[in-house]
């Protein structure tokens, strides 16, 4: 029998890659839909996780696909009704509130899997191979990109708690947090608020480890033209590029992995092999890594920001 999966927010990633990739994921299938506005034809729909939980519709896993401000309550409501829980990244709108969700759910027996889906890009897993048998010396992230492109019309993502440039940026921060063979730490930021938003829209962060390694980061929303999601590693053997949001990797020079293969087939696959093995996987370290930016960061107040 395969796990019947809901999907809660019918917006743009549930559609771009949630969507096709539960349909082509073996052991998987999509059960129902929890949406407050849209419908998707021969999938029962209901308006809230509430109503599909008093449904006679049967689920096995939720995945949330909603903004990370509303997600903690629907996983706890979630895991409390013996479903097994997919959380989109960030985690959550705080650091704090996934502990005790990681928490009820070994206590009810289900699995919670917070995701970092840029973790699965092809070039990941090869540039921290790489990187175990190396000197680093200098590690710089430029991630920069054009909200007006990729997330029209997504208020809350520049509300509390929606991360602003963070919400992309946090993405170069998973993929750092899972191939640096020490963990950083956030040493300095510089935050530009727009004056009439209550997130980033451009953020510079330094940080380091225990060896003094210097790492930079760049994010940036307003980036028109060439879109970049690019880390840059200098060690002792060369240079490595891992470019594309980790889809490429070059070392000095020569292309080693070039692969857009789909990373979100790859996580429902990594979601299917948690649930059999009845484990989670909630990994904080990305977003304790913005958290610690936000508390540390000098705030600039920069031009008003329309969509
Ligand atoms: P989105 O297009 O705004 O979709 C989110 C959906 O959640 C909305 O369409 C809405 O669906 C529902 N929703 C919005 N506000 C809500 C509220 N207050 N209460 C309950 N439901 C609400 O956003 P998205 O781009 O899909 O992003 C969602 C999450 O996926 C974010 O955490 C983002 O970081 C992550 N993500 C996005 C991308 C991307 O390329 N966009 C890539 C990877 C990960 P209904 O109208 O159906 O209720």
């Amino acid at each position: 029998m395969p796990i019947r999966v809901a999907i809660l927010g019918l917006g743009k990633i549930a559609r771009d890659q949630h969507l096709p990739s539960i349909a082509v994921t073996p052991g998987l299938t999509i059960a129902a839909v929890v949406s407050r506005n849209a419908a998707l034809d021969d999938v029962p729909c209901f308006p809230t996780l509430d109503a599909l939980l008093a449904s006679d519709c049967a689920v096995d896993a939720v995945a949330l696909c909603t903004p990370p401000q509303v997600r903690r309550a629907q996983a706890a409501c979630a895991i409390s009704a013996g479903k097994h829980v997919l959380l989109e990244k960030p985690p959550g709108a705080t650091v704090s509130e996934i502990l005790p969700l990681a928490a009820a759910a070994r206590a009810r027996g289900v699995t919670l899997f917070a995701t970092w889906h840029s973790r699965f890009a092809a070039a990941v897993e090869p540039a921290r191979a790489f990187l175990a048998n190396r000197d680093l010396r200098a590690v710089t992230i430029v991630w920069k990109e054009d909200v007006r492109v990729w997330h029209p019309g997504q208020a809350w993502i520049f509300e509390p708690g929606g991360l602003g440039v963070f919400d992309p940026g946090i993405n170069a921060l998973s993929i750092l947090t899972r191939i640096l063979p020490r963990p950083a730490f956030v040493t300095a930021a510089a935050l530009d608020f727009p004056a009439n938003r209550f997130a980033p829209i451009a953020a510079e962060l330094t940080l380091s480890d225990e060896t003094g390694l210097p790492i930079r980061a760049e994010f940036d929303f307003l980036q028109t033209g060439l879109q970049t999601w690019d880390i840059y590693f200098e060690t002792d053997a060369g240079n490595l590029v891992l470019s594309s949001g980790g889809a490429k990797l070059l070392i000095d020079g020569q292309s080693v992995v070039d692969d857009g293969i789909a990373e979100y087939i790859t996580l429902y696959k990594r979601f299917a092999d948690l649930i059999a093995r009845s484990e989670s996987d909630v990994d904080l370290s990305p977003l304790s890594l913005v958290a610690d930016a936000f508390l540390l960061g000098r705030r600039r107040i920069v031009t008003e920001f329309e969509d």
